[in-house]
Formats: structure tokens, sequence, C-alpha cells
């Protein structure tokens, strides 16, 4: 069994679900010390978070006002 192709494979699945995981592009537009201001590039949030490539998820949703 050749195990570069099950390699492959697994590689391959791990992309499809990080990028299902976080779909946003997150570009780092400052911040000081641990808490980092990043910006998506695809949906125009704001959003702060200590990891170095950006929040886990979109914070799209959440700080918009509830429409009435
Ligand atoms: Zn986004």
């Amino acid at each position: 069994m050749p195990i570069t192709i099950l390699l492959a494979i697994a590689v391959f699945i791990g992309i499809l679900w990080y990028k299902r995981r976080n779909p946003c592009n997150w570009e780092r537009t400052g911040g000081h010390g641990t808490l980092k201001e990043f910006r998506c590039k695809t949906c125009g949030a704001v959003a702060y978070s200590a990891r170095y490539d950006g929040p886990e998820a979109c914070k799209k949703d959440i700080g918009d006002p509830p429409a009435l």
C-alpha cells in the first residue's frame, strides 16, 4: 500500500476541513501585546484574537444589531 497516496489524501481532507472551519481571510491590521487586530478580507469584519493566524470563526454575525 503506497503510504504517500494515503498521506496526500489525508492532507487534502485536512485542507478542506480547515477551509470549511475558517472561511475568513484574516489580515492583521494592528494591535499590541497579546491581542491582535484582524480584518476579514472576505466580509470586512474586524475581530481581535490572540492567535497568530486570526480568529477561528468569522465574526460577521457577532455585533451586528438584530434586524427589526
Ligand atoms: Zn469573514
